[in-house]
């Protein structure tokens, strides 16, 4: 069981106050479509959408990659959240009232102590700092200097950007006078210990407050700007035990329903880039925060989207890093872009001097391939009309045709540069062939995507006579108490041969002798296995309301007990065989008529 510590009658009560459709709808597009409604799943990538999700049976299920549950295991999977996780954030969509620490058993990564009281305590922050800067004459300064910069009010409410008081102990006095352990909140960075008279002080004085969130919009760490002259620019919390850089992207919590929609992620440098993206309309904006680009991050998005537009500073630096982020995406099997901007511009810095409009036309709009970034990016600092730059040029080209996995993309490269500089297009893509097996040789070549997907495509091969059976019995046995007990009984010693259907069976009688009523959504909260979940939101999905005959349960069950048979059968055959082997030819005989036997029995 993976519902833990919740009781059943708070999961039935969770169930109902939410209703599936609604909670997939916020993160994948779907649309009615007969019973059911459909999208693109958010499990695989791909084209047309095979993943469903039923109002009625309050599941979902993935036809192309198999995955499949409730509305807790939907989370759970997306997520990565424990049950209770998962049960908690769904409560309070509901509004049901839940009383559960999440503490060491429950939490998915061991959360470190006091990682809760942290948490409160930044969003308690950011509440107050914004509370300052909107609505104080302590915040006056700040809300002008931030609309004199072109925040609006609508993005100051958004991002819930706030004010720190230019006080030496005021958030320090203010926690610890709430009950917040001074050392959690040590630990968290929001104050500093000050070992000359023991006493603590502020982090934050005076700064102009972005509070940063992470994925599920808890508050976890704050960048706080300098209005005026004072050092650092930017002030941020240091790396702490709920702040973690490399997996944390700006924005990432709003963001995500329009990454879903709009099928592409735009990845920024730093927050205050993203913040003028998503002023302009780019809503599917998210920014890493002063670190690279990470395993971490390129997980979290592959989750939502296969395309990502890179969208970083155009100076050298800046190039660099998307060229770098631009390699770890493409060996990650992304579709990515990356919008260049003129004259060593950020972001940030373009749409204040050019315009939103001019920014989603011109830069977003205007948006290069991989492989026109790459032309770019490897032509800077050498000159063409040199022989030598020339050559290492086509050759650097040529290397970076070679991991294109299109064959029609290649060619168009390859005569782009044919005609740029009047080469042989022959020659070139001998070249380039030969570039192509050296470069396979040395292992740098990206494995071809296909055969990855294959090993992760859900078989859907025909299925075995006693396979289908079995399926069919559990479509039965999932809708009816009694007809699993009846089914239980016909089939007496005989288990199903299929393991994971013994194993679903296996928990159904439990769930049943729980005196559970027959519901398969609930049921799924009893399986603690995803493989199991995938396979009877498949059974449920794919089966219909309709009465069984008598006749059509023992076909069914024959099935199975017939499979049985021929198992044994299978067997004798090879004892048989061996016994010839070994010239025993009475035993061969013996073992011939038992043979015999079982086949009339089939
Ligand atoms: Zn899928």
């Amino acid at each position: 069981m993976i519902n833990g510590r919740i009781e059943d009658e708070k999961i039935n009560q969770i169930r109902e106050a939410v209703d599936i459709v609604d909670l997939i709808g916020e993160y994948v597009q779907l649309k009615k479509q007969g019973r059911n409604y459909f999208g693109l799943c958010p499990f695989h990538g791909e084209n047309s959408p095979s993943f469903s999700v039923s109002t009625e049976k309050q599941i979902f299920h993935c036809f192309g990659c198999g995955a499949g549950g409730n509305i807790f295991t939907f989370l759970m999977d997306i997520e990565g959240y424990s049950f209770v996780e998962s049960a908690k954030v769904l409560a309070e969509k509901g509004n049901v009232p839940l009383e559960v620490e999440i503490n060491k058993d429950s939490k998915r990564s061991n959360m470190p102590a006091g990682a809760q009281q942290m948490v409160e305590a930044h969003d308690l922050l950011r509440k107050f700092y914004h509370h300052l800067l909107v609505n104080t004459k302590e915040g006056q300064d700040a809300l002008e200097y931030l609309l004199n910069r072109g925040f609006t009010e609508e993005t100051i409410e958004k991002f819930q950007i706030g004010y720190s008081l230019d006080s030496w102990d005021f958030v320090s006095k203010f926690l610890l006078k709430r009950g917040f352990p001074a050392e959690y909140m040590e630990q968290a960075g929001l104050i500093i210990f000050r070992e000359k008279d023991e006493s603590y002080f502020d982090r934050f004085r005076n700064r102009v407050m972005f509070p940063i969130m992470d994925h599920q919009g808890n508050t976890i760490a704050f960048s706080g700007r300098a209005m005026g002259d004072d050092e650092p620019k930017y002030l941020n919390s240091p790396e702490t035990p709920i702040f973690n850089k490399s997996k944390t992207l700006y924005n990432f919590h709003h963001a995500r329903p329009h990454i879903r929609k709009k099928e592409q992620a735009v990845i920024f440098e730093g927050f205050a880039d993203c913040i003028s993206a998503v002023g302009a309309g780019v809503e599917n904006a998210v920014a890493t925060m002063g670190t690279a680009l990470t395993d971490q991050h390129i997980q979290l998005l592959k989750r939502n989207t296969d395309q990502i537009l890179i969208c970083y500073d155009s100076d050298s630096a800046g190039l660099n890093a998307a060229n770098r982020a631009v390699n770890m995406l493409q060996d990650h099997e992304f579709s990515v872009k990356v919008a260049l901007m003129p004259d060593n511009l950020d972001p940030d810095d373009y749409i204040k001097e050019f315009g939103e409009k001019s920014f989603v036309s011109e830069v977003i709009g205007a948006s290069l391939t991989y492989m026109a970034f790459k032309m770019h990016y490897l032509r800077r600092g050498k000159n063409v009309n040199n022989e030598g730059d020339r050559i290492q040029y086509i050759e650097e080209v040529l290397k970076e045709i070679s991991r294109l996995p299109n064959a029609v993309e290649r060619d168009h490269y390859l005569r782009q540069l044919s005609s740029e500089f009047s080469l042989s297009l022959d020659a070139l893509e001998q070249q380039q062939r030969q570039v192509f097996f050296t470069e396979r040789k040395k292992g740098t070549l990206p494995q071809p995507a296909a055969q990855k997907k294959m090993a992760l495509q859900y078989e859907h091969k025909l299925k075995p006579a006693h396979h289908n059976a079995e399926t069919k019995l559990i479509a039965h046995m999932l809708k009816s108490r009694d007809m699993t007990f009846k089914i239980q009984q016909l089939l007496g010693q005989t288990v199903f041969h299929v393991d994971e259907h013994q194993a679903i069976i296996t928990y159904l009688y439990a769930f049943y002798e729980d005196g559970h009523e027959p519901d398969t959504s609930f049921f799924l909260t009893y399986l603690p296995d995803p493989n199991l979940r995938r396979i009877v939101s498949e059974i449920e999905m794919m089966s219909v309301n309709e009465e069984v005959t008598d006749k059509e349960l023992t076909d069914c069950i024959n099935q199975v007990l017939k499979y049985e048979k021929l198992l044994k059968i299978k067997e004798k055959q090879v004892e048989e065989k061996d016994a010839v082997r070994r010239s025993d030819y009475v035993a061969a005989a013996q073992i011939a008529m038992e043979i015999i036997k079982l086949r009339k029995m089939l």
